[in-house]
């Protein structure tokens, strides 16, 4: 009989020690978000996969210089530019990144004295093909822009 009165004491008094714990948390902002509707905003120290930075135009900083494409030790970057007729600067006309072997150094980054190249806030990639990760630069600085 002991037993059964202790027991039913301990149960009660964890089941208002749940209901405590509830209460406080109720009217508190949730630190979780609705996932996939809503995303978080990414701190500005995080490093998503580089991405190219344009002027107030929507043009390529980038000169075409060549310098992130060589300081990147895994070989991601592949690059190209044209001179306009009549122009003494080149203009990029193709900047691809293999994401599928990039280590997020940040060479690249470092390299570039154009402020041309940067870390993006991009955290949300999936996908089970390989393909989905070699990414157009170039064509997502344009889509960003229009
Ligand atoms: S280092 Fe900068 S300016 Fe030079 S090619 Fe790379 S992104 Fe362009
Ligand atoms: S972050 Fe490093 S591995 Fe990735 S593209 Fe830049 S230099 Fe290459």
């Amino acid at each position: 009989m002991g037993g059964y009165f202790s027991d039913l004491f301990s149960g009660t008094k964890s089941l208002l020690d749940g209901m405590l714990v509830t209460i406080k948390e109720f009217p508190r902002k949730p630190v979780t978000v609705n996932y996939p509707h809503e995303s978080l905003k990414m701190y500005p120290r995080f490093r998503g996969h580089i991405e190219l930075i344009g002027d107030e135009e929507g043009n390529a900083n980038c000169i075409v210089c060549g310098m992130c494409q060589r300081a990147c030790p895994s070989g991601c970057i592949t690059l190209s530019g044209e001179k306009p007729e009549g122009s003494k600067k080149k203009v990029l006309t193709s900047y691809i990144l293999d994401f599928t072997t990039c280590s997020l150094c940040g060479s690249c980054v470092e390299s570039c004295n154009f402020d041309a190249v940067q870390f993006s806030n991009e955290y949300n990639l999936a996908s089970t093909r390989k393909e989905d990760f070699i990414f157009d630069l170039l064509k997502r600085l344009e889509e960003q822009n229009t």
